[in-house]
């Protein structure tokens, strides 16, 4: 081959990684112990005592489901965009009864459940909506523009959908789930979705909060949002905070300081009582920036 021809080569694979995928691995991970998935397409780490993050860092989402274990039963927070097979990832990890809980239904946390039995669900229409499934969101989330490295063997990128689930039990404020040795309460925070949770593990002071916030830009902008409703939930979770030991959101990396929450609070308000300069980003969309948060919301 020709140095010229060599050269080309290079510079179109080079074309093809997109920018994001350019920036991985999150410095962070370095600082999580592993743990061995028997599917390539999730990356499993161990964040604490029986609590695993599975993370998909192969497509842009980089979607994070957690598995958190008691000594009777396990949860599984989200089941990720539904491209691997996390059923293997997850019976590899435990082999207690697992039951799902979303942490709101968009389609990139909703994937794979329709491989378990029990899975619960929030009492809302936006919940029974996305349980029948749906296929736009997920093939404008499939192109090789979302794609770092490569999909999994016999994956069919144009049949991709989100396959429908059953809702075994509906869920409410409040509500404990016992894992055994290990209670969370269900903390309904809609605003981001109408079905939009966090779940909170008091004794050991983890507060996940779904896309709620995760380190990254928070997506306020679908019409499913409700921006009203997520200051108020933001509220809800200042009330808790001091009881904060760690914030593991669904996006990118498992974990921050409490004070995020505080500066999310913040931030929110600043944009709601137009305090802060948004820069447009997108068709139709605006980006608010300040401290270590940013919003995407609606452009007016
Ligand atoms: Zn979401």
């Amino acid at each position: 081959m020709k140095l010229a021809t060599v050269l080309l080569l290079a510079m179109t694979c080079a074309a093809q990684v997109p920018n994001w995928c350019k920036s991985l691995p999150r410095p962070g991970y370095q600082t999580l112990q592993r743990v061995a998935s028997p599917d390539p397409w999730f990356e499993v780490y161990h964040v604490s005592p029986g609590v695993f993050a599975i993370y998909e860092p192969h497509q842009s989402e980089e979607t994070i489901s957690y598995l958190i274990t008691g000594s009777k039963q396990a949860l599984l927070l989200d089941t990720g965009m539904g491209i691997g097979n996390l059923k293997k990832v997850v019976s590899s990890l435990t082999k207690l009864p697992v039951a799902v809980l979303n942490t709101h239904t968009h389609f990139d946390h909703v994937g794979n459940n329709w491989q378990f039995n029990t899975v619960y669900g929030m009492d809302t229409d936006f919940t029974r909506l996305s349980a029948k499934g749906s296929k736009e969101d997920v093939q404008a989330d499939i192109g090789p523009a979302e794609i770092c490295g490569t999909l999994p063997v016999g994956f069919d990128a144009k049949s991709f959908v989100t396959k429908p689930w059953k809702i075994a039990t509906y869920k409410h404020d409040g509500d404990k789930l016992d894992l055994g040795g290990r209670t969370l309460r269900i903390i309904t925070t809609p605003g981001h979705t109408p079905d939009a949770l966090c779940v909170f593990d008091e004794t050991n002071g983890f507060l996940f909060t779904g896309d709620t916030y995760y380190p990254g830009t928070v997506w306020l902008y679908r019409p499913e949002t409700d921006l009203q409703a997520y200051g108020k939930s933001l509220d809800k979770l200042l009330l808790i905070l001091p009881q904060v030991k760690n914030v593991l959101g669904a996006h990118n990396f498992p974990g921050a300081k409490p004070e995020v929450i505080t500066n999310l609070a913040k931030t929110f308000q600043e944009v709601l009582a137009g305090k802060l300069q948004g820069k447009p980003a997108g068709p139709g969309q605006v980006r608010y920036k300040s401290r270590d948060i940013s919003f995407l919301l609606k452009a007016n």
